[in-house]
């Protein structure tokens, strides 16, 4: 047994880290950057979008980097962390798995002279240097306005399942969507609740609770990501009402699309991997070589009390009209896309 542990470790160990330098010397002092994604199951966005898109940004800057993924798991992001800052990164950027183990990481790296950067999420507490994300609120906005859409001009039930309680960004999803929704005096709130760590199994079982709860007298969901609507989605569709209850979600991920285009799903919201990881590998190389990065506001970290320079992104919506643009921008592939039943959809 220790045997065949040892070899999925290994499997595992080599599926989930990478590193590469494309041998430019030119910019050698751009030093090391590492990257920790957190985990491959909250969404398939941080293997499937980000991964790829930050070996393509570093390359083309010319810079060595490492990225790895922390399997959900803190204190493995923490080990990750020391062996990267002992490996020699000059700049470390993490998405924090939750706020307090983000934040010993930043602190730690900070005492070595390591840089950090709060990559999509905000560490609480941390010490970052710098914020690269999209507009949290701005996304949540978005799910508010697609299920207003969805819904029309009719009374409705509404069931909300927010993202992580961890995750600052499922905060501010949650706010955004409820500073659209709560307005609408003819949507009323049937049951919110929080799913731990976006576990899409732990969401359907929260779901099913929420719906049978009020006798599946629901008429719109509030789905925080794409992986969330699909628990949501799988509830409805035992139920026999998928295609008939608008589910939002977020991502743009290939499940999530297909999704809309069969009409079970209302919207998602597209946050291009290439622009974050874009924007991402700028901030960690002006860092590297001891300049500013050029930043586009602060975002305030209430439990820090400090304003961090921050490179805000904007997220776009996608409804069915509109799936073509995330295919157009790379997003996902038109071959995943439109795949076996989905090519007549296409
Ligand atoms: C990200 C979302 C993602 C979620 C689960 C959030 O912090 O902003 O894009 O769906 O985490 O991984």
């Amino acid at each position: 047994l220790a045997g065949l542990m040892g070899a999925t470790l290994m499997l595992s160990a080599c599926g989930s880290s990478d590193s590469g330098n494309d041998g430019s010397d030119s910019k050698g002092d751009a030093g090391k950057i590492g990257v920790i994604l957190p985990d491959t199951k909250s969404s398939v966005r941080w293997e499937s979008a980000d991964r790829p898109a930050l070996e393509k940004a570093f390359k083309e800057a010319g810079v060595e980097y490492e990225i790895q993924n922390a399997e959900g798991d803190a204190d493995k992001m923490a080990t990750i962390a020391d062996s990267m800052i002992a490996d020699g990164v000059t700049v470390l950027a993490i998405v924090n798995l939750d706020s307090d183990s983000g934040a010993s990481i930043e602190e730690k790296a900070a005492q070595q002279g390591v840089k950090t950067i709060d990559y999509d999420r905000l560490t609480l507490g941390g010490s970052a240097d710098y914020y690269v994300s999209f507009d949290n609120t701005k996304v949540g906005e978005l799910q508010g306005q697609g299920l207003e859409q969805c819904l029309g001009d009719k009374d409705a039930n509404v069931i909300y399942l927010n993202g992580s309680p961890t995750d600052n960004n499922a905060t501010l999803f949650s706010e955004g969507a409820h500073s659209v929704l709560d307005k609408n005096t003819k949507y009323k709130n049937v049951g919110e609740q929080a799913v731990p760590d976006w576990d899409n199994e732990q969401a359907v079982t929260i779901f099913e609770q929420l719906y049978t709860k009020v006798d599946g007298d629901v008429q719109g969901v509030y789905a925080a990501n794409d992986g969330l609507a699909g628990s949501v989605i799988s509830i409805l569709q035992k139920n026999g009402q998928a295609g008939k209850v608008p589910v939002t979600g977020q991502d743009a991920t290939v499940e999530g699309l297909q999704n809309i285009l069969k009409g079970d799903q209302c919207m998602s919201v597209y946050k291009s991997a290439t622009q974050e990881a874009g924007a991402l590998a700028k901030a960690a190389i002006a860092l590297a070589k001891g300049d500013k990065a050029e930043t586009n506001g602060t975002t305030e970290d209430s439990e820090g009390k400090r304003e961090v320079p921050s490179i805000l992104l904007t997220p776009q919506s996608i409804t069915k009209d509109n799936v073509k643009d995330v295919v157009d921008d790379g997003g996902v592939s038109k071959d995943d896309l439109c795949a076996n039943d989905f090519a007549k959809l296409c």
